[in-house]
């Protein structure tokens, strides 16, 4: 098991990325074409709490010839801590996701509702920010990005960045709690979908490493199968303690990009640390 750059041992992958049917800037279609660009022969498509991209993504990566990996990235709690966890190998077909998925959209519905009266409350912004935050996602599951792009529109904040540091992130007045499905809910249904858990971009919670090695314990007791190690801003010190981290759980290992806009450089498609490892949950797609 090696941590290196050997890229060309393992086909062109990328496990995680985002489109218009929730916080991304291309339609699936588009992005299948970025993928094909970037010679990239299995893509995961894992929007925030939808499966709506996925049909419109497989009629277009059939058409090019790559592999689309079913998936998804939940939003969940863990202990009122929100975490992301990917499914990926899903059957967007399973029963129990309209329920699921109906109860999410219910609860972002309601939670945009919120963060637009307490940014109204504050004065700071117009009236019709929640109108606007709508046009911004479209058809799209909405979500705090929609926010910053109406914000930045309407001039109160010049970049994404600058909303979240002032009006969206973690502890500021749109940062809104939501009584999102807690992790095991997530797991499960993941599981009796037919594809695997993954807990996305685990350096991204403000947690210690020992934290998240508590964490990743339980996660693992309730059943999720991987972590995702191979993720953009993720250090190679990072990578080999995850790694390790996965050997003594016996999880899988996943890499993905995140990937929301071309606009976004350190986010590039198929773009992230390599990890080549027999837990490497890519090798249960290749030749499935
Ligand atoms: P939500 O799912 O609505 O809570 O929004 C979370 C999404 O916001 C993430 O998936 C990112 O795409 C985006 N996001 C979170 N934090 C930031 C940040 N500091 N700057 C820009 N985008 C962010
Ligand atoms: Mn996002
Ligand atoms: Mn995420
Ligand atoms: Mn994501």
């Amino acid at each position: 098991m090696t941590v290196s750059g050997k890229e060309g041992v393992l086909p062109g992958f990328d496990l995680h990325m985002h489109s218009t049917a929730s916080d991304g800037a291309l339609s699936p279609s588009e992005l299948v074409a970025m993928a094909v660009e970037a010679s990239l022969e299995y893509i995961a498509l894992t929007d925030h709490d939808t499966l709506a991209g996925l049909a419109p993504a497989r009629r277009a990566a059939d058409a090019a010839g790559v592999t689309l990996i079913p998936g998804v990235e939940l939003t969940c709690l863990w202990q009122r801590r929100v975490l992301h966890l990917l499914g990926l190998g899903i059957d967007p077909g399973y029963p129990g996701w309209r329920d699921y998925m109906a109860r999410l959209t219910e609860l972002r519905t309601a939670r945009a509702e919120t963060i637009a009266h307490k940014l109204v409350a504050r004065g700071v912004v117009p009236d019709t920010i929640l109108e606007q935050a709508r046009a911004q996602a479209g058809a799209g599951q909405i979500g705090r990005p929609h926010f910053a792009r109406a914000l930045q529109a309407a001039g109160v904040v010049s970049s994404e960045n600058e909303a979240f540091d002032r009006y969206l992130g973690q502890g500021k007045v749109g940062d809104v709690q939501a009584q999102w499905p807690d992790v095991p809910a997530a797991i499960d249904i993941i599981r009796k979908s037919g594809g695997l858990s993954v807990l996305a971009h685990p350096t991204k919670y403000h947690l210690t490493f020992s934290r998240l090695r508590l964490l990743l314990a339980e996660l693992a007791r309730f059943g999720i199968d991987a972590i995702e190690i191979g993720c953009p801003n993720v250090s190679q010190e990072q990578v080999g303690l995850l790694l390790r981290l996965a050997e003594s759980l016996n999880l899988k290992i996943s890499s993905g990009s995140d990937f929301h806009r071309p606009e976004m450089v350190w986010t590039r498609l198929g773009r992230f640390p390599r990890v080549e490892s027999d837990r490497h949950l890519i090798h249960d797609f290749i030749g499935r």
